[in-house]
């Protein structure tokens, strides 16, 4: 899992644009979309990759996400071997990439705080510890937001299932 900035500065190359490169698993969207719901990111708009490729510049990464704060507007690039059946480490993968979203403009004024108030040879270690810190925590939340999230997402299964 990386960390995806604000900015996702580093000329990453996920497709802003069009379709997903492979079919979206119907689990996938209708999981992102209550657990938009549950973290308060209703107002943001959320495209879908299901690509063998997350991030091209980091190949061991499983999913990648680029997130605009000003338009509310998210790209999440998903390995696909990962999201292809509702599974809990599947769960806390998208967590995880939607912890990103929600913290994107934090990491987008960090990313310009760093650039405008830093000397160059400060920017590295300022951004090696900050995406550590932030990883950790975005790690550590979207394992326990796994169990808070789950009874709601299981009612609202079983109330489509009825329908
Ligand atoms: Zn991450």
């Amino acid at each position: 899992m990386t960390r995806a900035r604000g900015t996702c500065g580093k000329g990453m190359r996920l497709r802003l644009n069009g379709m997903s490169e492979l079919p979206e698993p119907r689990w996938l969207r209708r999981y992102i979309d209550h657990a938009k719901d549950c973290l308060g990111l209703h107002a943001w708009e959320i495209l879908l990759d299901i690509t063998p490729t997350p991030n091209p510049e980091v190949e061991s990464a499983d999913a990648t996400t680029y997130a605009e704060p000003s338009y509310l507007y998210a790209r999440i690039a998903f390995r696909p071997a990962l999201v292809a059946r509702e599974t809990n480490i599947a769960k806390v993968l998208v967590l995880h990439e939607l912890l990103h979203v929600a913290f994107a403009l934090r990491d987008q004024t960090e990313d310009h705080l760093n650039y405008t108030l830093l000397k160059p040879k400060q920017r590295d270690l300022f951004r090696r510890l900050s995406t550590q810190m932030n990883e950790q925590s975005v790690v550590r939340l979207s394992r326990a937001l796994l169990d808070l999230v789950e009874p709601s997402w299981q009612a609202s299964k079983a109330k489509k299932n009825a329908s």
